[in-house]
């Protein structure tokens, strides 16, 4: 066999840095890990320097990187700990790599994700917050770059297993009706809060936001997929992943989250991939792409899942929903905005300042003022730039209301 793919791990003390770490734990000879990259949690990454011996750290805030240089000194390991945002995008675009995990949460992602691409590697793109954010500018670098980027979000690598192989070796440059394609079926499982009473909504705790039913993940994906923002961001992921049209995306609730989405073909066939709700299924066909690879995921058992229920999302429960689906087609400004009047929310939902309902008001807020003073979005500056805008809106909006 050939020598390991070598691997940068961007935010891998997170939920998708674990599972990450895990699949890759399985095939030695097949992965090393050259870079593992975190923001502050050093015991964390401390234990992953132990396991995994990566050729180089970074930790993006300082303290944590000095805190850390220390700790592995202590261990006798060394290794060098480089810190602050540059260096994790120098480690996503080092000439050693051949396989970069882009599985930081939120707008952080951005500038090492697309370091990757600019380099050409292959890029597994978990952080679907840098796509929402910079759409056509990070497609058209994929392309110029000859980066492959391969969808970790369980959806979205659900809908490229189940693409005809010449749209999957050309996905987002390619028009789906060519290929027989009627549309794409993006699957929700609906959240913790799927049949709460509606005038509950607003005392929801974090706690109880983050419970999700199905699946386990980092606070900010969970509170999203209470919100449903999180399909909404999906939603915008799979128009650029898979270069949709309006009519060509639809979203379903499906409570079991055992069908991970499907292709509804011209002829009437649906495609679906199914499968247990562990993002290690994802992960590690992303990984072995366009082979198989073990992923320590049990078998799906038929018997025990039973039933598979589907309804259409409700529009007064969800309404970052429907934010995020108008966002999507009025442009590049508005889900930029979107995502990052999302993120302040989410962080003083967590913190406790704003009720759950308060996450919709400020985005929806902040997306009626965004038209009015952010002109086009078309290159990173203006991403950068009305990411900021809207960040400094959202906390506005937050001051005068709460
Ligand atoms: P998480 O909160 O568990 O982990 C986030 C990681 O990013 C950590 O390693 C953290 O150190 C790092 N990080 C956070 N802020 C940073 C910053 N400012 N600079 C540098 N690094 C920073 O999050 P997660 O649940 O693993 O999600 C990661 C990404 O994957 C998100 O974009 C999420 O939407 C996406 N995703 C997650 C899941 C899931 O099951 N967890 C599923 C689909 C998609
Ligand atoms: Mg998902």
């Amino acid at each position: 066999m050939s020598r390991p793919q070598r691997i940068t791990l961007l935010g891998a003390t997170g939920s998708i840095g674990l599972s990450t770490l895990d699949v890759i734990s399985r095939h030695p000879s097949r992965y090393s890990v050259f870079a593992l990259t975190a923001c502050s949690n050093v015991q964390g990454m401390l234990a992953l320097a132990q396991k995994f011996q990566p050729e180089v750290i970074v930790m993006s805030l300082p303290a944590a990187a000095a805190e850390l240089r220390l700790a592995l000194a202590a261990q006798q390991l060394n290794i060098p700990v480089e810190e602050g945002e540059a260096a994790l995008a120098s480690v996503a675009a080092a000439n050693e790599v051949d396989v970069v995990m882009a599985a930081i949460v939120g707008a952080a992602g951005l500038l090492p994700t697309l370091a990757a691409v600019k380099a050409g590697k292959r890029v597994l793109l978990a952080n679907k917050e840098a796509l929402v954010m910079s759409g056509q500018i990070f497609m058209d670098a994929a392309k110029e770059h000859h980066a492959q980027v391969l969808p970790v979000d369980s959806e979205h690598n659900a809908i490229f297993q189940a693409l005809p192989d010449q749209v999957q070796q050309q996905a987002g440059q390619v028009a789906l009706e060519h290929y027989g394609i009627h549309k794409i079926l993006l699957t929700g499982s609906g959240g913790p809060f799927l049949s709460l009473p509606l005038t509950e909504l607003a005392k929801q705790t974090p706690a109880a936001a983050c419970a999700h039913p199905n699946w386990s993940m980092g606070q900010k994906i969970s509170v999203d997929s209470a919100t449903m923002l999180n399909k909404g961001l999906e939603y915008i992921e799979a128009r650029w992943l898979f270069n949709c049209r309006p009519e060509q995306i639809e979203v379903v609730i499906h409570p079991q989250s055992v069908i991970h989405s499907m292709v509804q073909y011209l002829d009437g066939s649906v495609i679906a991939q199914l499968g247990a709700p562990d993002m290690r299924t994802p992960i590690a066909h992303v990984l072995s792409y366009p082979n198989r690879i073990e992923s320590g995921v049990a078998p799906l058992d038929f018997m025990q899942v039973g039933q598979l229920s589907f309804a259409a999302p409700e529009a007064e429960r969800f309404p970052c929903l429907q934010l995020a689906m108008d966002a999507c087609w009025e442009g590049q400004a508005a889900t930029t905005a979107l995502n990052a009047a999302n993120e302040v929310a989410v962080a003083r939902f967590l913190a406790g300042i704003i009720p759950f309902t308060g996450i919709a008001e400020v985005c929806a807020e902040v997306l009626s003022r965004t038209g009015a003073v952010i002109g086009p979005v078309t290159s990173l500056e203006a991403v950068l730039a009305c990411d900021q805008a809207a960040r400094e809106q959202a906390q506005s909006v937050i001051r005068q209301r709460w």
